[in-house]
């Protein structure tokens, strides 16, 4: 048995990447375990865990930080990437314990570059 026998590749069935379905890694579906889902609720905005929203993250910290970008998006305003830091409480799926993250962000520079004529 070779290495590539021992992953579970078969030299008939090469490995190919997709979309994941349930969570959207792109990645090899054969060897592809989607991340915990973790309920992520922002206290100070008057919201219970009832009112969270969900993420599959590897971590509650991941989960906070996919919530501000999600939060900052929906509302459309920007306020955490323009300074604003936002407490959020995070449960794992199954667990009992809550963590409780200050989620902050910041602008990033972006540059692109277009083929022109010389
Ligand atoms: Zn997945």
């Amino acid at each position: 048995m070779d290495g590539e026998q021992e992953r579970g590749l078969s030299r008939a069935e090469p490995a190919t990447y997709e979309d994941c379905r349930r969570c959207g890694a792109f990645c090899v579906s054969t060897f592809h375990v989607c991340p915990p889902r973790h309920v992520v609720w922002c206290p100070e905005a008057g919201e219970t865990e009832e009112d969270g929203q969900s993420f599959r993250a590897h971590s509650a910290r991941a989960a906070a930080e996919r919530w501000a970008e999600w939060s900052d998006r929906h509302s459309a305003d920007y306020g955490i990437v323009r300074g604003a830091s936002v407490i959020v409480h995070v449960r794992q799926d199954g667990c009992e314990e809550m963590e409780s993250f200050t989620v902050t962000g910041e602008m990033v520079p972006c540059y692109t570059a277009h083929p022109s004529e010389p």
